[in-house]
């Protein structure tokens, strides 16, 4: 199958989101960040591996009735950050938009450090500085490499 093929296949919901050059294997942290397990009756695909020109294999989600927050697209682009996400309206890709990690990202993570501000019960809304292997809690200084998705707020 050509990289072609597939965003033919990819462009036929009719309104939604499209999240496209996921690195393969991390399909199921998108649906978490987007906290969809399948209980809100969302009409989601998922791709997995599937064969790409520019990547070798990669993950695609397709989700109906969705379009994604900025907040959102902030944590997408710490585990996905080549990944494209396309809006899509009435069956036309509107918005294409290839992801950039942001230099902070507020209210979508938790702290790991039970002693932080943000975990006292406090009205605080977390907030992460990205960091090259990364992010870093702005309050207390913690560091959460790996597993971010452990850490989502949602
Ligand atoms: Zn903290």
């Amino acid at each position: 199958m050509t990289e072609k093929d597939t965003e033919l296949r990819v462009s036929k919901i009719r309104d939604g989101t499209v999240i496209d050059h996921v690195s393969a294997g991390e399909a199921l942290h998108v649906l978490a960040i987007l906290g969809i397990d399948g209980s809100g009756g969302e009409s989601v695909s998922v791709g997995m591996n599937v064969p790409s020109e520019t990547m070798g294999h990669k993950d695609i989600v397709k989700v109906e009735g969705r379009e994604m927050s900025e907040a959102e697209l902030d944590v997408l682009s710490l585990i996905a950050p080549d990944a494209t996400v396309n809006i899509v309206r009435d069956y036309e890709v509107a918005e294409k938009t290839q992801i950039e990690p942001p230099e902070q990202v507020t209210g979508l993570l938790t702290c790991p450090n039970r002693h932080c501000i943000t975990n006292a019960g406090e009205p605080v809304a977390t907030r992460f500085d990205v960091i090259d292997d990364g992010v870093r809690c702005a309050y207390c200084e913690t560091i959460v490499r790996e597993d971010i998705t452990d850490h989502l707020a949602v």
